[in-house]
């Protein structure tokens, strides 16, 4: 967990590949619908655009769906679900019907001015979707993924407009489900601000602690 920019996509997939365990992203998955313009892309996209959640029922169907696949049954890294306290309370309740619960939440946190630096840079490739920062972490040929030489692409809603509409919703929807996961004593939380390569290193060991 995380406000936009925090690292969440950046920590998640070497995480995932760290604890063998499927990286799901409910950003992502909800972009794979736009593009591929299905009736749920479609609603979504005009609530993405302006940086406001997708409705909950909408995101909590999407997760519970994700949750019965083969490959979930050992365990998931969520990023970026649950956003709201209702779709927290949809979550335990889908684990606890089928055997499981949460281990831990990860908040990670950065500063206000360095989030909006992070997203005014990003670009993710659009094949792959590796993750890159125009000026912090930029491919080695403009414009191409070094991994699959797919074109690099910059989100609609990391406009300044949008983002600042996005920051203003996780601090009024999102920062209360850090106060739930608080309460029950799961809320983990690190500091952001390093390289990618320490942030790692702190949340493996903070996970292993
Ligand atoms: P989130 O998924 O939480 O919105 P991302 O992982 O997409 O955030 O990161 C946002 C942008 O900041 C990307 O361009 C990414 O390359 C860059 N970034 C991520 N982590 C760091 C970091 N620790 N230091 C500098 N830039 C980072
Ligand atoms: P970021 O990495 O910048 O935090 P994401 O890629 O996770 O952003 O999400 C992009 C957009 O997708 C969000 O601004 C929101 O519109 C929608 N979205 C993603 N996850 C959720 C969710 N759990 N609930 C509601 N909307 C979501
Ligand atoms: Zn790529």
């Amino acid at each position: 967990m995380g406000p936009p920019g925090a690292g969440k996509g950046t920590q998640a997939p070497r995480l995932s590949e760290h604890l063998s365990a499927p990286h799901v992203s409910t950003g992502d998955m909800l972009r794979a619908e736009v593009a591929a313009s299905s009736n749920l892309g479609l609603k979504a996209k005009t609530f993405m655009d302006a940086g406001d959640l997708v409705p909950d029922d909408v995101m909590i169907g999407m997760i519970v769906a994700r949750l019965q696949a083969d490959d979930a049954s050992d365990g998931i890294i969520l990023d970026g679900f649950p956003r709201t306290v209702a779709q927290a309370v949809a979550l335990d309740e889908a684990l606890y019907n089928s055997g499981g619960s949460i281990d831990l939440a990860v908040s990670i946190d950065v500063d206000r001015d360095v989030l909006i630096n992070r997203l005014a840079g990003r670009a993710t490739c659009k094949n792959c979707k590796t993750p890159y920062h125009l000026t912090f972490s930029p491919p080695a040929t403009a414009g191409e993924c070094d991994k699959c030489d797919g074109e690099l692409d910059q989100r609609e809603d990391d406009q300044p407009e949008a983002v600042k509409n996005r920051l203003k919703v996780f601090d009024k929807q999102t920062a209360p489900v850090l106060d739930y996961y608080r309460g029950r004593k799961k809320l983990l939380s690190i500091d952001g601000a390093a390289s990618p390569d320490e942030v790692f290193t702190s949340l493996v060991n903070a996970i292993s602690s």
